[in-house]
């Protein structure tokens, strides 16, 4: 009777077979996400079904869960966490033909995950300290003249493995620690906070210069907080390597779970986030590049950063140097 009852009151769409569902684990936490959700469930009848939580736990809950897992889809906020996952075994093989003609070679991974959006790693600048000063690459956060003035996040997190990875593949392994052991002794604090923290800390003055992924100055430049603003007023910002390598380039991205229980769903899904609209959405909801040449972005701001060179290195390849980065930012002391 009981169980009469519970399937009597599930709304039709639930008591629908599985074919008709998506389950999505993903470290996205944006509102402007929903409404690409919203869309594709208008478009296809499959409902998401969203697990949102940070990028380590949902790692963590894919181990536990093993074969078991309900997972279809797995999203993650960095090339090195895809790839930890990738290694661990989460992903099964893509086989769309759509996918992989659509997405630049750089931002697939063995037929496992590709890249849905792109953002920089960018320098900001303590404008009234720095007002003029030349800072071209991430080799220049090195120099002596940024003694106690440099401020990052810590070295465990994946945006500073990633593009420390990248520059151990462009410089080399002793170039690169060579530069850690000098950036390490310009630190103006003990690494904390996230990006936005950084940005604030350049503001305030307690930083010089520090490292930020530009969808978050954007944020900033989009917002009409007055303390936003006023933050924006008092940084300037570089776009590093313009005459070399280019700047570091990461991804938000995404594959099939191993033990999807709908694949062809995932599948769909996946084919339907490289479609120009979403990618549109993408930028303009949370101020990233689409992972897809020549869209035209509906979001000022971001196009104010400008077109520039970007570093060309393959996520597959920066998320496998992860772990001789961790080391090496261990060895220097980066807290
Ligand atoms: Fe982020």
């Amino acid at each position: 009777m009981l169980v009469f009852l519970i399937i009597f009151t599930l709304s039709p769409t639930e008591v629908l077979s599985n074919d008709q569902v998506l389950n999505l684990y993903t470290a996205r936490h944006y509102n402007s996400d929903q409404e690409i959700y919203k869309i594709f469930t208008k478009q296809t009848g499959i409902k998401i079904r969203e697990v949102t939580t940070k990028d380590q736990a949902l790692l963590e809950r894919l181990k536990s869960e093993g074969s078991a897992s309900p997972a279809d889809v797995i999203i993650l906020a960095d090339a090195a966490r895809l790839w930890r996952a990738e290694n661990l075994g989460f992903f099964q093989n893509l086989n769309s033909n759509k996918i992989s003609e659509t997405v630049p070679k750089q931002f697939q991974s063995n037929n496992k995950w590709i890249g849905l959006t792109t953002r920089a790693r960018i320098i900001v600048i303590n404008k009234r300290r720095y007002p003029t000063k030349k800072i071209e690459s991430y080799n220049d956060l090195a120099n002596q003249d940024f003694k106690n003035q440099f401020c990052s996040r810590s070295s465990t997190h994946p945006y500073m493995l990633s593009l420390v990875s990248s520059m151990i593949i462009n410089n080399g392994i002793e170039n690169t620690k060579n530069w850690a052991k000098k950036v390490v002794s310009n630190q103006a604090r003990t690494p904390r906070g996230g990006d936005t923290d950084q940005i604030r800390a350049v503001a305030s003055g307690e930083c010089g210069v520090a490292l930020t992924n530009s969808y978050y100055l954007v944020r900033l430049m989009r917002s009409s907080n007055p303390r936003d603003r006023a933050i924006i007023k008092k940084v300037r910002f570089v776009l590093p390597n313009q005459k070399s390598t280019g700047t570091h380039i990461n991804v938000t991205g995404g594959g099939i779970a191993k033990y999807s229980p709908n694949p062809e769903n995932a599948k769909l899904f996946l084919e339907f986030l490289m479609s120009k609209k979403v990618q549109q959405l993408f930028a303009k909801g949370n101020n990233e590049w689409p992972i897809i040449e020549n869209i035209k972005l509906n979001n000022a701001k971001l196009t104010s950063l400008g077109k520039f060179k970007r570093d060309n290195l393959s996520m597959e390849e920066i998320g496998k140097n992860q772990f001789g980065a961790q080391r090496l930012l261990d060895n220097a002391g980066w807290k």
